[in-house]
């Protein structure tokens, strides 16, 4: 009932929202493990043969779908391309077992071994990432002991009074899998969640072109190094970039190139920056630097080095390549100096560099000589 219940509210959650394939396939499973659990609870009380067989197969499919999900979550086409021959596989093997006259205990822990081994293979994809995060361990543990219940509940159930207590199996089997359906039926539903949390925090601060930070995410981040430069007493220096004549390549190579130009400049500043460098784009052909632990001298030096670097990168048209040039702002933040402040000197000093003529690096004035 747990599991109809899941799959009802997700469908209700699903219309009219755009939901993944791995949310929809994790819906049927959990609709499906309900029903087929629903028919073996029904067979005694209906006296309808034909249900026993409908539970094994149903559920068998429903735990493929289930792996099926998770398969196209993670994006793990491998394993996804063994889910359908392995499940084809399996209600064979139960279809041909019924027909040969296997009694209903030996049809029970067949079905139970194919679903074991299922919740086995899910909780080994969940575990055996290095990064998994610690939601998909616990959802790979709670799986992992699920196909360890449901394994002795097989084998007892084969073993008839053997060495393991039928009962207490059982008991063990219905516990995991009430386990089972709580963690997995959130757990998928919070996996899901924070996968498209951080595609929208990836949207909200990247810009989509270049793949840099935007505006709002650089501004934030050099809010972040300009408090930790000061607590560090540490310089921290800043650059304005702006490509030069950025009109006249649009015009005359095409709004598309215009783009490729931007995308060669992204490419080109990453390949010459630190590693704890950062570069975003503020607008247009507009780009800020952050540059911490960095004086003054070794900033133009490094802003030189881009400088240098833009120039010798080509874009590649459908005919001739071009190249570009860049004019570039250089600051140093003095000690309490707001951040706005110290962006708005480096963009005076881009456009002195613009004045002078282009492909050229500026220092931006002291604060104390504009104050
Ligand atoms: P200057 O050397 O003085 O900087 O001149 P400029 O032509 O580079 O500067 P201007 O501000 O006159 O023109 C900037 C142009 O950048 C105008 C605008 O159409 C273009 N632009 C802004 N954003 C994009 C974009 O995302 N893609 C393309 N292709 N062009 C853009
Ligand atoms: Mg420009
Ligand atoms: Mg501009």
């Amino acid at each position: 009932m747990g599991n109809v219940g899941f799959a009802i509210l997700m469908a209700g959650y699903m219309r009219g929202a755009t939901p993944s394939a791995g949310l929809r396939l994790w819906m049927w499973a959990r609709l499906g493990i309900g029903v087929s659990q629903l028919a073996g609870w029904a067979r005694p009380l209906l006296g309808l043969p034909l249900l026993g067989s409908l539970e094994g197969i149903g559920w068998i499919l429903a735990v493929a779908l289930e792996m099926a999900a998770y398969c196209v979550f993670f994006g793990f086409t491998r394993w996804g391309r063994i889910v359908s021959p392995v499940t084809g596989l399996s209600c064979a093997i139960v279809i041909a077992a019924g027909a040969a006259g296997a009694t209903h205990a030996q049809l029970s822990a067949l079905v139970a071994s194919v679903v074991a081994l299922f919740a086995a293979a899910m909780a080994w994809v969940l575990l055996r990432r290095r990064h998994a995060s610690l939601l998909q361990r616990i959802i790979g543990v709670n799986d992992a002991l699920f196909a360890l219940a449901v394994a002795a509940w097989a084998s007892s159930t084969l073993q008839g009074d053997g060495a393991l207590d039928r009962n207490v199996a059982q008991q063990a089997a219905y516990l995991t899998g009430y386990l089972l359906m709580i963690v997995n039926g959130f757990g998928f539903l919070l996996l899901c969640k924070q996968k498209d949390d951080s595609r929208m925090a990836h949207l909200a601060t990247t810009d989509c072109l270049t793949g840099l930070p935007n505006r709002h995410a650089f501004l934030e981040r050099a809010e972040g190094a300009r408090q930790a430069a000061q607590r560090q007493r540490q310089p921290l220096a800043l650059m304005m970039i702006d490509i030069d004549h950025f009109k006249q390549i649009n015009d005359r190579w095409g709004h598309a190139s215009g783009d490729d130009a931007l995308v060669v400049f992204a490419r080109t500043a990453r390949q010459v920056m630190r590693e704890h460098e950062t570069i975003g784009r503020l607008g247009g052909e507009e780009f800020a630097m952050m540059l911490p632990a960095t004086g003054l001298e070794a900033a133009v030096q490094a802003a030189n080095r881009l400088r240098l670097a833009v120039r010798a990168a080509t874009v590649i048209t459908s005919g001739p390549s071009y190249t570009m040039t860049v004019s570039i702002g250089v600051v140093v933040l003095d000690p309490n100096e707001d951040l706005g402040d110290a962006l708005a000197r480096a963009d005076h000093a881009l456009y002195a560099a613009k004045r002078e003529g282009r492909d050229r690096v500026e220092i931006g004035d002291p604060l104390r000589r504009r104050a």
